[in-house]
C-alpha cells in the first residue's frame, strides 16, 4: 500500500514470532483465548475511562461494550473485534512489535526448553500466538485520539502501519483479522469456535458474540412460471404444496407456496456474563473455581490452585473477594523484590474493573496470591490516584491479609503429613487424605520465602506468620517441622529455641557448635537460606520462647556445676588467651560447656553478625 510505513520487529519479538510460526505445538486453540483476553482488557480500559467521562464511549453501536467474532469461509478469514479502547498509530507500533515486554526473552527461553506455549499469556506476549494459526494478520484499530490505522505483518521480521482509507470505519476499538493458514481450516467452523469460547473464555465479563448461521424454513408464495427457475437457484430442499387448488376454470387461480430452507446470519451470544464472586460460595463448584483461576491468572497449565478463599466482607467496608494460592510460583517472583510493584489482585468497584496494578491491596510479601476484590464502598468516579488514598483501603487490606493467612494455615492443617506422630491419634483418616498429602510441603517449597519476608516486614502479623514457618532440624529426619512441633518436643530444662545458620544442612551437621547439644538430646533448627539471617533479626520470640543462635554468646544448656570449678582452674590461662588475642578483635575468652570433642570454638557476640551473616554480606546474595 502506498501510504504504508514499514517497521522491523524488535529482535526478541522477531525471535519469538519465528518460534511460534515454526512451532509444532499441537494445542493451537490457545490463540483465541489470548485475543479474546486482549479484547476484554481493551474493553475494561474504556469502561474505566467512562467512569469519569461518559463521552468517551461514543454513541450508538460504538458504545456497546462487546466482542464480536466473524468468519469469512471463502477468504479464510477469522476476525475478532472489540469496541474497547483501541490503539493509536503509536500504540500499534509500540505494543505490537517494537517494544519487547520484560517477559519476552524469558518466554523465548522457556519455549525452547519446554516447547509449551500454554503459558504465553502470563508472559505478556499472548498476541503473537495468533501466528500459530495465521500466516498474515491485519490489526485494524481506532482510538479516540487518532484516526483509524491498519497494522499488518506476515511474521517475516517486518510489519507495516498505514492510515486506513479502505475498511469500514470501526467507530472505536480493534479488529484482528486472521488470514488462516491452510492447515488451520478447523477455525472456520462455527462449532469449533463456540466450543473454544465455552472452554476458555467462560469468565470474560463482556458479551462474546459469534456471527452464526442458522437454518430457517419459510413458506413463500410462488408464481407458477417462476417455480422451476427458483428450484435451480436454491440448493436447499423445497417442497411444493398446492393450496386452495381449484379447477382451471374456477375463479381462483391455483395458489402455489413452497417451503424454503434458508441460511440466515445473526449474532449469537456465546457466554453468559457471570461474575463468580457475586455468587454464594456454597453454589460455586470446585471446577468453577479452578476455571476461574485459570482465566484470572492466565495460567492455563491445567493445574489446580493449591487453595482458595471466597468471602464477603460486611460492615463499614463492604467487599467481595476471591483469593488463590497458585499451584506454582511465577518465574520472577522474587526478582528485584524491593524495587518492583507486583500486584496480582484485580480491583473492581461495583463490578467495574478498575485496575490490576493496584498494589495497595496486599503487602508485597503476599503478592504471590492471585485473585480479585470487588468493593461496594470505594467511589466509582474518581481517579486511581484518589482511590489509592481512600480510607477504606486500609480496612480492605487488613481483612485480605487475615483471610489470606487463614487460607494458608488451613492448607497446613488439612495436610496429613503435617500431623506428627504424637498427634496422630486425634486425627481420623479420611478419603481426602491422599489428595491433601504433602500439600503444605509443596506450598512451602514454592512460597516459603514469602512467609519469611512477611515475618520481616509485617510486625502486626508476625506471630501468625511464624506459625506458618517450616524448617529442618537435627531431629526432623529430612522432613519439615514447625515451631509448634519444636516447642512440643523441647526438653524440660530448655528455655530457648535453638537454631543455627549456615549455607547448607550438610555443612551445619558437622558444626562443633552442635556436638554437645546433640549428645545431650537437644533439637537445633537449621536455617540455610540467606534470608534466614535477616528473619532471625526480626523474629525475637514465639509463644514466650526466645530464640538462641547456638553459634552466639548466651547459650544456656541446663546447669553444670563443673563449669564453675573449671573457670577457677583455668583462670590464668583464660586471662593469657584474652590478652594475646586482644589485637585480633576477640572480645572475650570464656570457659564453656557447649562443646563435646572440639577443644575450642569462635563464638559471635550476642549482637554481632554470625559467621554466616559475614559470609552473606560478603557475597551480597540478597
Ligand atoms: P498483554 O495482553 O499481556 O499485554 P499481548 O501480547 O496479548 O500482551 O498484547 C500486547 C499489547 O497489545 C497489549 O498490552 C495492548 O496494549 C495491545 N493490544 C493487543 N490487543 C489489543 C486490543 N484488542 N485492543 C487494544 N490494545 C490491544
Ligand atoms: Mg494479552
Amino acid at each position: 500500500r502506498s501510504n504504508a510505513e514499514k517497521f522491523e520487529f524488535q529482535a526478541e519479538v522477531s525471535r519469538l514470532m519465528d518460534i511460534i510460526i515454526n512451532s509444532l505445538y499441537s494445542n493451537k486453540d490457545i490463540f483465541l483465548r489470548e485475543l479474546i483476553s486482549n479484547a476484554s482488557d481493551a474493553l475494561d480500559k474504556i469502561r474505566f475511562l467512562a467512569l469519569t467521562d461518559k463521552d468517551v464511549l461514543g454513541e450508538g453501536d460504538t458504545a456497546k461494550l462487546e466482542i464480536q467474532i466473524k468468519l469469512d469461509k471463502a477468504k479464510k478469514i477469522l476476525s475478532i473485534r472489540d469496541r474497547g479502547i483501541g490503539m493509536t498509530k503509536e500504540d500499534l507500533i509500540k505494543n505490537l512489535g517494537t517494544i519487547a515486554k520484560s517477559g519476552t526473552s524469558a518466554f523465548v527461553e522457556k519455549m525452547q526448553s519446554s516447547g509449551d506455549l500454554n503459558l504465553i499469556g502470563q508472559f505478556g506476549v499472548g498476541f503473537y500466538s495468533a501466528y500459530l494459526v495465521a500466516d498474515y494478520i491485519e490489526v485494524i484499530s481506532k482510538h479516540n485520539d487518532d484516526i483509524q490505522h491498519v497494522w499488518e505483518s506476515k511474521a517475516d521480521g517486518k510489519f507495516a502501519v498505514s492510515e486506513d482509507t479502505w475498511n469500514e470505519p470501526l467507530g472505536r476499538g480493534t479488529e484482528i483479522r486472521l488470514h488462516l493458514r491452510d492447515e488451520a481450516g478447523e477455525y472456520l467452523e462455527e462449532s469449533k469456535l463456540k466450543d473454544l469460547v465455552k472452554r476458555y473464555s467462560e469468565f470474560i465479563n463482556f458479551p462474546i458474540q459469534l456471527w452464526a448461521s442458522k437454518e430457517v424454513e419459510t413458506e413463500v408464495p410462488v408464481e407458477e412460471d417462476e417455480s422451476t427457475e427458483d428450484e435451480t437457484e436454491t440448493p436447499s430442499t423445497e417442497e411444493e404444496k398446492e393450496e386452495d387448488a381449484e379447477d382451471e376454470d374456477g375463479e381462483k387461480k391455483k395458489q402455489k407456496t413452497k417451503k424454503v430452507k434458508e441460511t440466515v446470519y445473526e449474532w449469537e451470544l456465546l457466554n453468559d456474563v457471570k461474575a463468580i464472586w457475586l455468587r454464594s460460595p456454597k453454589e460455586v463448584t470446585e471446577e468453577e473455581y479452578t476455571k476461574f483461576y485459570h482465566s484470572l491468572s492466565k495460567d492455563f497449565s491445567e493445574e489446580k490452585p493449591m487453595a482458595w478463599s471466597h468471602f464477603n466482607a460486611e460492615g463499614d467496608v463492604e467487599f467481595k473477594a476471591v483469593l488463590y494460592v497458585p499451584p506454582k510460583a511465577p518465574h520472577d517472583l522474587y526478582e528485584s523484590y524491593y524495587n518492583s510493584n507486583k500486584a496480582n489482585l484485580k480491583l473492581y468497584v461495583r463490578r467495574v474493573f478498575i485496575s490490576d496494578e493496584f498494589d495497595e491491596l496486599l503487602p508485597k510479601y503476599l503478592s504471590f496470591l492471585k485473585g480479585l476484590v470487588d468493593s461496594d464502598t470505594l467511589p466509582l468516579n474518581v481517579s486511581r490516584e484518589m482511590l489509592q488514598q481512600h480510607s477504606s483501603l486500609k480496612t480492605i487490606k487488613k481483612k485480605l491479609i487475615r483471610k489470606a493467612l487463614d487460607m494458608i494455615r488451613k492448607l497446613a492443617e488439612e495436610d496429613p503429613d503435617e500431623v506428627h506422630d504424637d498427634d496422630k491419634k486425634d486425627v481420623e483418616k479420611s478419603g481426602e487424605d491422599d489428595e491433601k498429602k504433602g500439600q503444605y510441603t509443596k506450598f512451602w517449597n514454592e512460597f516459603g520465602k514469602s512467609i519469611k519476608l512477611g515475618i520481616i516486614e509485617d510486625a502486626s502479623n508476625r506471630n501468625r506468620l511464624a506459625k506458618l514457618l517450616r524448617f529442618e532440624t537435627t531431629k526432623s529426619d529430612g522432613k519439615l517441622t514447625s515451631l509448634d512441633q519444636y516447642i512440643k518436643r523441647m526438653k524440660k530444662a530448655q528455655k530457648d529455641v535453638f537454631y543455627i545458620t549456615g549455607s547448607s544442612k550438610e555443612q551445619l551437621e558437622k558444626s562443633p557448635f552442635l556436638e554437645r547439644l546433640i549428645k545431650k538430646g537437644y533439637e537445633v533448627i537449621f536455617f540455610t537460606d540467606p534470608v534466614d539471617e535477616y528473619l532471625m533479626q526480626y523474629l525475637m520470640d514465639y509463644e514466650d520462647k526466645k530464640f538462641q543462635n547456638v553459634s552466639k554468646e548466651g547459650l544456656k544448656v541446663g546447669k553444670d556445676s563443673k563449669v564453675k570449678e573449671l573457670k577457677e582452674a583455668f583462670k590464668e590461662l583464660t586471662k593469657w588467651w584474652k590478652e594475646s588475642l586482644a589485637s585480633e578483635n576477640v572480645d572475650d575468652v570464656k570457659i564453656s560447656n557447649r562443646l563435646a570433642d572440639t577443644p575450642c570454638v569462635v563464638v559471635t557476640s550476642k549482637f554481632g553478625w554470625s559467621a554466616n551473616m559475614e559470609r552473606i554480606m560478603q557475597s551480597q546474595t540478597l
